[in-house]
């Protein structure tokens, strides 16, 4: 059977264990060498297609293994069909999924489904989050939004926004309990990265681009004072949103573009979302945004799974990576 290309393709595809399984080999052991995830041995048997494992050939614990152990699967007793068929749904679905959309589709209870969201959104995580944007010649925006708390409001981030900027809120402190993302926009490579940050205050704001961005780039933002001393190392220009939001390729309509993606996603879909989690909702909307398909890279729903399977296979959480909370 052939990889499926659409949703309705993967319901039916990953129905097959066997599929599932061939997909996630593929995957995880691309040159087709399988290798026991407990010991890193490559002395393992041979598939065996009844128990669906493998057996490595050093002695010790749990040295039978199917082809969740090691990964974000792990230790799930949701079906590898029902797990394929949600990071099908929440890689490709442009608004994103609830827990309880999932939770129908699925049949599964919606506890499940919510915990099946979360596992999945660690593999969205960016895993370029070392290295520096931007560089001498290009263009990058920088801006900075408030979400959650009063989010039926629209005016109210405008407001506090605008009271940021004016220095009226004191030293950008956070009100309303509304958190605070800064995002930064490469133009050249069209990647979005969003921070969760503490405050709005210069330092902060300051340090995040100076640890993502190469000096030398040409960074636009708007007249908040938090970017006043950016001049030191970079070449900063701004658009005081006051007058007017765009002055020839000095604006930040990109970021604002994805703000509003961002809220519209969290408003509609996941009703409520606790502080702690909002960087892993960040992750999802930030994939999305970066993986989405342009003239030069012309991505489709397919590309997208295999992009997320490859890191899923690739991961193990911890209980403390997943509720924040040691073990
Ligand atoms: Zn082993």
């Amino acid at each position: 059977m052939k990889e499926p290309e659409s949703l309705q393709q993967a319901v039916l595809y990953f129905a097959e264990m066997d599929n599932c399984i061939a997909y996630l080999s593929a995957r995880r052991w691309p040159d087709g060498k399988v290798i026991c995830p407990n010991c890193g041995s490559e002395s393992v048997s041979a598939f065996n297609s009844k128990r669906k494992t493998w057996k490595c050939a050093v002695h010790h614990p749990k040295r039978e293994f199917s082809v969740k152990v090691g990964t974000l699967f792990e230790e799930s007793p949701i079906g590898l069909d029902k797990w394929l068929t949600a990071t099908w749904m929440l890689t490709n679905c442009k608004n994103g999924i609830s827990s309880y959309e999932l939770s129908r589709a699925l049949k599964v209870s919606q506890k499940a489904a919510w915990f099946m969201l979360h596992r999945i959104r660690m593999a969205l995580h960016d895993e370029t989050f070392g290295t520096k944007l931007g560089g001498p010649e290009s263009e990058v925006e920088s801006d900075e939004t408030f979400v959650g708390g009063l989010g039926k409001n629209m005016h109210k981030d405008r407001k506090i926004k605008l009271q940021a900027i004016r220095g009226e809120q004191r030293r950008g402190d956070i009100a309303l309990g509304k958190t605070a993302v800064h995002g930064i926009l490469d133009r050249d490579l069209r990647k979005i990265r969003c921070t969760v940050v503490p405050n709005v205050r210069r330092e902060t704001l300051q340090n995040v681009i100076l640890k993502q961005v190469r000096y030398g780039t040409k960074v636009y933002t708007d007249s908040s004072p938090a970017y006043e001393l950016l001049h030191n190392r970079y070449i900063h220009e701004f658009v005081n949103h006051a007058e007017r939001y765009v002055n020839g390729r000095v604006h930040t309509n990109g970021l604002e573009n994805f703000w509003s993606l961002l809220k519209r996603s969290l408003r509609g879909t996941y009703v409520a979302v606790e502080p702690f989690h909002l960087d892993r909702y960040l992750d999802e909307q930030v994939f999305r945004y970066n993986n989405r398909a342009t003239k030069d890279n012309p991505l489709n729903d397919a590309d997208r799974f295999d992009l997320v399977i490859r890191n899923i296979v690739g991961k193990r959480l911890t209980f403390a990576e997943l509720t924040g909370k040691p073990n």
